[in-house]
């Protein structure tokens, strides 16, 4: 067969897979081992646009070697996305029995880094919509590839900033198993640093100790965590109260001295309905107040920007949709994801992908081969759900 010949034929699903994870795309915190994701986005891209996909790249801000592609069949308002994230996580050196980056097929699994969470879903995604011709469509479907959702999400930032894509409904194809899930808890990351001053640990007037004031800082937070956990419950989560962690402290040097410096790193895993911006601000305003007539210096840091909770309403036409062909009630799961993102540009989504997260984030991750039939079958149904036959959004 001539290259031109394979050029024009769609690859096939294991190949397109295969082409995935061997294109390294780890995104990480450590620039060391930060590899960007432009060659997988350019690989999606030439195999949509030789099926007929419009496709368009979307370069990051402030990030020359990363993108996010947005790819369209068919036009016109509504639709339906189906999203995937590019990276992947970094893969722990000798810890594999296979070579993260040589899809494996063994044990009816494929292995490989990105095989579950999720390079293998947006193959599955292009697989299912090989079946449909843009003709047919009433409402669009479109294909959105993101970049550093395992760090920053500077890709999904980067889309809502767009405003693109536009469209009636999402799934992000994360890793649950086949089960839908329309909820996740938010997460908050803070350093509290406390700066006093120093002195002789003979007499207690010559300092102003931070850390006896971090001992206050400990007395509220705790005090605010259980107030937080009697006012907020949600039972479809497993820990069904927003928790906070306290989770790094670091002050002092010596017995003998007074400590001048003081820091603390919490986690606040707010539930939805909890607006990051607001537990911030409730934060800072007890931190300050319990310490108001304290002298010490307060700084507060966000250790990330933080990432808000989802909540797709459970009378959405697309958690009903993935339940009665899933067979599963949406559920609420620990993990964060893109999907609060989707909402805010108001495209109600689910997450509702193939692999487990059980196999996410672990040497020799894998994809049961026994996920792809019924995935691609429930992708078609979507498709024609919600592209072929979209629902009547007038009545
Ligand atoms: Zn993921």
């Amino acid at each position: 067969m001539s290259i031109i010949n394979r050029m024009q034929k769609p690859p096939n699903l294991l190949d397109m897979i295969k082409a995935l994870i061997s294109t390294p795309s780890v995104s990480s915190v450590n620039p060391a081992l930060d590899q960007g994701n432009l060659s997988v986005i350019s690989l999606l891209a030439n195999w949509l646009s030789g099926l007929g996909w419009q496709t368009e790249i979307l370069p990051i801000e402030n990030h020359p070697d990363k993108a996010n592609l947005i790819a369209t069949l068919g036009s016109g308002p509504g639709g339906l996305v189906l999203a995937g994230h590019t990276d992947t996580v970094p893969w722990d050196e000798g810890r594999w029995n296979h070579d993260p980056f040589k899809l494996t097929q063994a044990d009816g699994r494929l292995y490989g880094l990105g095989t579950a969470d999720m390079k293998a879903f947006l193959a599955l995604a292009i697989e299912a919509a090989c079946q449909f011709s843009p003709a047919q469509f009433r409402e669009p479907l479109i294909l959105v590839a993101t970049a550093d959702e395992e760090t920053s999400m500077s890709g999904a930032r980067a889309l809502v900033a767009a405003k693109r894509p536009q469209a009636r409904y999402a799934i992000i194809g994360e890793p649950t198993g086949l089960r839908p899930v329309r909820m996740h808890k938010g997460i908050l990351m803070e350093s509290i640093h406390l700066r006093g001053r120093s002195g002789h640990s003979s007499d207690p007037a010559l300092g102003n100790s931070a850390l006896e004031g971090m001992h206050t800082v400990l007395d509220t937070l705790t005090s605010w965590r259980r107030q937080l956990q009697a006012e907020n419950i949600n039972k479809l989560f497993r820990i069904p109260v927003p928790t906070l962690n306290l989770g790094h402290i670091h002050g002092g040097d010596n017995p003998n001295r007074i400590c001048a410096d003081c820091e603390l790193h919490i986690d606040l895993r707010p539930l939805p309905g909890m607006e990051l911006a607001e537990l911030r601000e409730i934060l800072h305003a007890r931190v300050t107040g319990a310490l108001e007539d304290s002298g010490l210096e307060i700084s507060f840091k966000a250790l990330a920007e933080g990432t808000p909770a989802m909540d797709t309403p459970a009378s959405s036409e697309i958690v009903r949709c993935t339940e009665a062909l899933t067979g599963y009630s949406a559920a609420a799961v620990a993990f964060g994801t893109e999907a609060p993102y989707f909402n805010q540009m108001g495209i109600n989504t689910v997450v509702l992908g193939p692999g487990d997260i059980d196999q996410a984030h672990q040497p020799d991750e894998f994809l049961d081969e026994a996920r792809i039939k019924p995935t691609l079958e429930l992708l078609r149904e979507l498709i024609q759900r919600f592209c072929v036959n979209p629902p009547d959004q007038t009545g």
